[in-house]
């Protein structure tokens, strides 16, 4: 027998017989490589799983798929591992894992890439932008295409190209009854809807179509930053600076010590700094013309926004997000950055003891808001600014309290939040309520009958969850 849940054995022919099956491969707690494979990005998810199916194809996807409803096994799917709370890893759980699904396709004519669920943000920019082109997609590499797309997808080219679901044409999806079935504006229409933003609890997706835009390959983007005491002007500054924007800027601020990167000035290392990191994808030289306003406010202290491939942007926050480090994040959404939160985030910002952590605002809006909030079931179209508050340490030391700085500081800026975005949630801490407000009670009682027609047994319950009833 086969342990993978105290009460839980299954019978080893069972597991042998979906093993020899699968063209990918079956790990379990005695194999050598198990520790690797339940790893996932937040190290400070520690958890062990019964057994992990590492699926080659959409054929190993429907066996482990129907062996683990077979066997009632409660199971989480994952292809990235970039999960926040780590929801795609669980105790005693059977892991659907397509991590080694790495197809993609990209036809420069028809302007379209198919993208297996394993690939990873830095894997299709590779491939796009040897056409030039790009998908909407997120801000750091190894961060993994599916999960992003499910849940929104929001990134750099945002205000031009809109959200990843923007640019999403069909998806392919193993349902919870281990059917495949293809979901598009024309084919399960209601089902396309719900994946473009609840994605998770419908079925597993194993490939995407997405539309892709021209991007670059150069562009204008990079730091500009000031000493933490200016972040309140700063701030204001942004606010004003980046309300007329054109959509080909898309603009983040970070608050954090510096980073002892080889693009941040040696006397800067270690140093409180807020910075803005304007995008540009435009004309270049316009682009240029309309950051000189920003990058000129008060008393910059270094400025690396320069010309620069698109691709090495992309790459520009990798090593402020590495794997296996300990994090937390929870987010929100609002319409816009009053001076109330201004002076809560200059306070905030102004107590991070990490020198790890840092905390992106993003400017939203742009094509994004030009969508009919119908189109999809993502639910923050009217943000104006959405909040992504995180703390990071190398490991237990000293993370309780960063955590607890980073819960604070979300719940001293309740009183303006509006809706959330689901991939910057944590985990049940948060709980149905909040689920329900970051889509909106409407939607979210679409979303549920949605969630009855596909998956009336709640299968897929390990995500941002969608419960039937
Ligand atoms: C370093 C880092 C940077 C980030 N940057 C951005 C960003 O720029 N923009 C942004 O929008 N978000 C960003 N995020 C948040 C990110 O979108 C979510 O963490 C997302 O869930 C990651 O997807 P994944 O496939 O890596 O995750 P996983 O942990 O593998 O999965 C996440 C969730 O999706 C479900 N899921 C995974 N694969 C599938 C599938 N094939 N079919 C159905 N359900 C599936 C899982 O069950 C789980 O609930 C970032 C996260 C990290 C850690």
């Amino acid at each position: 027998m086969t342990a993978i849940a105290e009460g839980l054995t299954l019978e080893e022919t069972a597991v042998a017989e979906l093993s020899a099956g699968l063209r990918g491969d079956l790990v379990g707690r005695d194999d050598p490589d198990y520790d690797e494979a339940r790893k996932i990005w937040n190290g400070s998810i520690d958890r062990r799983p019964g057994l992990i199916a590492r699926c080659a194809g959409v054929a190993d996807v429907i066996s482990a798929v129907k062996f683990a409803r077979t066997f009632g096994l409660p199971t989480a799917v994952r292809s990235g591992g970039h999960s926040f709370p780590g929801l795609s890893i669980a105790n005693d759980a059977f892991v659907i894992d397509l991590g080694l699904m790495k197809g993609v396709r990209v036809d420069p004519h028809a302007r379209t890439a198919r993208v297996q669920a394993g690939v990873l943000l830095g894997e299709l920019d590779k491939e796009t932008q040897a056409f030039g082109l790009a998908a909407p997609a997120g801000i750091v590499t190894h961060t993994g295409v599916a999960g992003l797309t499910l849940g929104g997808g929001i990134g750099w080219i945002q205000r031009k190209h809109g959200l990843s679901i923007d640019k999403l044409r069909a998806v392919d999806v193993v349902t919870a009854d281990g059917e495949f079935v293809k979901a598009s504006a024309d084919e399960h229409p209601e089902l396309f809807w719900g994946m473009r933003g609840a994605g998770s609890n419908f079925g597993i997706v194993t490939e995407f179509e997405f539309e892709l835009v021209p991007v670059g390959p150069t562009i204008v983007a990079g730091p500009i930053f000031w000493t933490m005491e200016d972040s309140p002007e700063v701030l204001r500054f942004w606010r004003e600076w980046s309300a007329d924007a054109p959509d080909e800027l898309m603009s983040i601020v970070i608050h954090r010590m510096a980073p002892p990167l080889p693009f941040v000035p040696k006397e800067l290392h270690g140093q409180p700094v807020v910075s803005v990191i304007p995008c540009w994808i435009g004309d270049l030289d316009e682009g240029e013309k309309f950051i000189k306003p920003m990058r000129e406010f008060g008393d910059a202290t270094a400025d690396v926004c320069t010309r620069k491939p698109y691709l090495m942007h992309q790459s520009m926050f990798d090593p402020s997000f590495v794997p296996h480090r300990w994090y937390y994040f929870r987010g929100f959404d609002a319409p816009e950055l009053s001076d109330e939160m201004i002076d809560v985030t200059a306070d905030y910002a102004s107590r991070i003891k990490s020198p790890l952590t840092s905390f992106p605002i993003w400017q939203m809006g742009g094509a994004i808001s030009r969508r009919s909030d119908d189109d999809s079931a993502f639910g923050g179209r009217s943000a104006g600014i959405t909040y992504n508050i995180g703390c990071c340490t190398e490991n237990a030391e000293g993370f309780e309290e960063e955590r607890q700085w980073a819960r604070d500081f979300w719940s001293a800026l309740q009183d303006w939040q509006t809706s959330a975005y689901v991939n910057f949630m944590s985990g049940d801490e948060e709980g149905e309520g909040r689920i329900r407000a970051a889509y909106g009670p409407e939607k979210f009682d679409r979303l549920q009958a949605l969630k009855r027609k596909w998956d009336p047994d709640n299968f897929f319950r390990l995500n941002q969850n969608i419960p039937p009833d």
